[in-house]
């Protein structure tokens, strides 16, 4: 049934949920539209923490971080390829985005430093728990406490637009059908598209076939939905990937376990590459590889050597081996095409020689227990988008605004650039999602 609000929201991620929260508390009438059967998109599976500075906790610890150190940091980090405005916007607001979060009963009170990052600026759940959970519990208890109306279940399908070119609503569609949400202001919050490979390869066609860390319906809805009413998209071939994340579980095994000596084994129980070469050779090589998989191989030594492991060998995707004999059983390969391959690894690494070209060759991976990881390459942030300004405004593809459209989160463009460091997505869907609730709002209230 046709409803009338004054603020319509696509998507109950963390910048869906912000806006719409924000929006409420300024007195609009809001309506959330999430199209899976439950809210948090990728938000929820953020392991990071949030970017924030000159917050009153970072001060606390004394540091001598700035408004101007992170602007530089996130500038130097995405390759200067970022709008310099919206960095500004996100270093600035940074800060209140947290206070906001803890006034609203989140937990952030943990502060620690990130790659990329000058000084520790990292805001974090206490305790190890992880940010992306405790976002989206922090702002949906919010909306449930506000009684904002969230339909999940619930997708929109099109933007409505009056001849003047000014957003005037939603169509959504849920199992009984279709129908119009007509409002005054339309906040874009469905997020990335690093789920869709199809998309994905279109504008950047070595990424074909690519497994990736984000939530299903990380489809890019919300960008092909904005590209039929004239909206510009802007880096949509900047997209964040990751080399080794195991299948299925999209957890990202990280680039230290190589960089300490781990190799990589196929199904045949043969090494193949040069390990540490770039992300994107090695992320190619595994895909020709059987299954398109290749296994992290190391041993008690190397493990040993980097704290980070000590979570992954707990995990059952972590294959465990007391003998080499073992772990070749347990990966499934050849036990005498293993020891070959461990063979010629150590007898490359004492000549100094490695047939794959591997400079550094730290250990020799010959102390029991034996741990091998299956892991293929995979997206993770698709850092192009809608372009928007500091106020989230949509521009079209002739460089006016949208009456009445806003947009934040994954679905923009130009927040990140070329590379988004860790942290900083928490801080552009808090941010810019709150200022995009704000702006809905004023737009409505100028139409009264
Ligand atoms: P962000 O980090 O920018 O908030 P998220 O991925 O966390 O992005 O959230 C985006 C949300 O939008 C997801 O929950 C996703 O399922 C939802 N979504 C995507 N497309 C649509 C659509 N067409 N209609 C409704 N919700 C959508």
């Amino acid at each position: 049934e046709d409803i009338n609000v004054d603020v319509a929201v696509i998507g109950a991620g963390g910048a869906g949920l912000s806006a719409a929260v924000q929006a409420n508390e300024l007195g609009a009438k809001v309506v959330v539209v999430e199209k899976m059967a439950m809210v948090g998109g990728n938000t929820v599976r953020a392991a990071g923490g949030l970017n924030a500075t000159e917050t009153a906790l970072q001060k606390a610890k004394g540091t001598k971080d700035s408004v101007e150190i992170m602007y530089f940091d996130t500038m130097k980090g995405g390759h200067w390829l970022n709008d310099p405005a919206l960095v500004r916007t996100l270093a600035e607001k940074s800060a209140s985005s947290v206070d906001w979060l803890l006034a609203h009963g989140g937990d952030l009170r943990d502060v620690g430093l990130m790659a990329g990052a000058t000084f520790p600026r990292t805001h974090r759940p206490t305790g190890g728990a992880l940010v992306g959970p405790e976002v989206v519990r922090t702002l949906y208890t919010a909306a449930k406490a506000e009684k904002i109306d969230i339909r999940t279940n619930t997708q929109a399908t099109k933007i409505l637009t009056d001849k003047t070119g000014r957003v005037t609503g939603i169509q959504v569609k849920d199992k009984n059908g279709t129908y119009t949400i007509h409002s005054k202001a339309v906040v874009n919050a469905a997020g990335g598209f690093g789920a869709n490979n199809e998309l994905v390869s279109k504008y950047v066609p070595r990424l074909k076939g690519f497994a990736t860390t984000n939530h299903p319906g990380a489809t890019g809805d919300g960008l092909l939905l904005a590209e039929k009413i004239g909206a510009n998209l802007i880096q949509m071939d900047q997209i964040q990937t990751h080399p080794t994340v195991v299948p299925k579980v999209g957890e990202m095994i990280t680039e230290a376990v190589r960089g300490n000596g781990a190799i990589l084994v196929n199904k045949e129980g043969k090494r193949f590459f040069n390990e540490l070469q770039t992300r994107d050779a090695v992320s190619a090589a595994i895909l020709k590889q059987k299954d398109g998989i290749a296994y992290l191989f190391f041993d008690s030594d190397m493990q040993k050597s980097l704290k980070a492991t000590n979570g992954y060998i707990k995990q059952p995707y972590c294959l465990t081996g007391a003998t080499l004999d073992e772990i070749a059983g347990k990966m499934g390969v050849p036990a005498a095409d293993l020891k070959a391959t461990m063979d010629a690894w150590k007898a490359g690494k004492a000549a100094n020689k490695d047939a794959f070209g591997r400079a550094d060759m730290p250990r020799d991976l010959d102390k029991g227990p034996f741990y091998a990881i299956a892991v293929t390459p995979a997206v993770h942030h698709t850092m192009g988008g809608i372009k928007i300004d500091p106020l989230t405004q949509v521009y079209n593809v002739k460089g006016q605004v949208i009456p009445g459209f806003f947009a934040a989160g994954e679905v923009t463009g130009g927040v990140h650039g070329g590379n988004r460091l860790g942290g900083n997505a928490q801080a552009d869907i808090v941010t810019f999602g709150r200022i995009a609730g704000q702006q809905a709002f004023i737009f409505a209230r100028q139409l009264d």
